[in-house]
């Protein structure tokens, strides 16, 4: 409806204080898969076992894997036209800031400025220490550590015929600092908290008040704090866009208020389109 984009693109120009949240969807178009999307599950794991802290008690082995094979399918990903649309965005908006629930580093890689990019969720390349009382963390992790861990060049660790391996505990990445501990994956697993310093970063934004556009794309935005950040938005008076793939009833943040915006598609062509009015066109 081009009438909505002409709307849209007016309110945009004249928003000054900007808040988007990213997820999953996001980076679709990249290749990588979403997590509650069709194929989006890792062979026949629960995500228990996959992505929670008892996950990484029980079997380290297989959660290092998964995410080294999350790593890998990262690394090897390039930004689509939405990342770089919102990279540019924050160029041209000062007082916008993106909230990803991503741990890609797509929007990194698109040059998001870094000041304007909230990771609620960590990252892929950042492991750190089990040790609580240990402050050893690496943030800029691409590689296994140990060969146990390294993919194969010629087979596809995502294909579920190609066998796990039970790597014995001593083979684990462990911290430098402390020798007996194992390392981890930098990732706010199910039921942690996100990080003080990004929730307290956010928090002093949202201080500042009155917001006048919230952009939401390619997230269920179901998992809190995400979904708080909505309501947060709209207390502060922000119109409310959605780009999804999917419309999905009943849900929170599709529920339309006055003034509320829904672009259903593909985020990859949808962002682009919305945005360039202010950022001109993505290539
Ligand atoms: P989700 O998988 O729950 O939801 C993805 C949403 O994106 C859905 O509403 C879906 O309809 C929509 N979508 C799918 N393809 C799209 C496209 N091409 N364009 C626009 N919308 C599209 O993802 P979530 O809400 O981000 O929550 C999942 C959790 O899993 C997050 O905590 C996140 O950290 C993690 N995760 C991250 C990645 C990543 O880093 N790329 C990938 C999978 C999961």
């Amino acid at each position: 409806n081009i009438d909505e984009y002409t709307a849209f693109a007016e309110h945009l120009k004249s928003s000054t204080r900007i808040l988007a949240l990213l997820g999953a969807g996001l980076s679709a178009a990249s290749g990588i898969p979403t997590f509650r999307g069709a194929g989006g599950f890792w062979r026949e794991h629960d995500v228990t076992d996959l992505a929670s802290p008892e996950g990484f008690f029980k079997n380290p082995s297989l959660v290092w894997q998964f995410y080294n094979y999350r790593r890998h399918q990262a690394l090897t990903a390039m930004p689509n036209r939405a990342h770089i649309a919102l990279a540019k965005l924050a160029k041209q908006k000062p007082g916008f800031l993106a909230i990803t629930q991503n741990i890609d580093g797509l929007s990194e890689q698109a040059n998001h400025s870094p000041s304007q990019l909230e990771r609620i969720h960590g990252s892929l390349f950042e492991v750190r220490c089990t040790n609580k009382a240990c402050e050893f963390q690496e943030t800029n992790y691409t590689d296994p550590i140990v060969p146990a861990l390294q993919l194969p060049e010629d087979q596809d660790i995502g294909d579920a015929n190609f066998p796990l391996r039970e790597v014995p505990r001593a083979d684990l990445p462990h911290c430098p600092k402390c020798v007996d501990s194992l390392l981890r994956p930098g990732i706010v697993l199910f039921g942690e908290a996100v990080p003080q310093p990004v929730t307290e970063r956010i928090g002093e934004w949202l201080d500042k008040g009155q917001i006048d556009l919230m952009l939401v794309i390619g997230t269920t935005a179901i998992v809190y704090p995400a979904a708080g950040y909505i309501h947060i938005a709209r207390v502060n008076h922000a119109r409310v866009a959605v780009v999804d793939m999917e419309v999905k009833d009943g849900d929170d943040v599709q529920r339309e208020q006055d003034g509320d915006w829904f672009f259903q598609g593909d985020a990859s062509v949808i962002v682009p389109e919305l945005l360039k009015e202010v950022i001109g066109r993505v290539p």
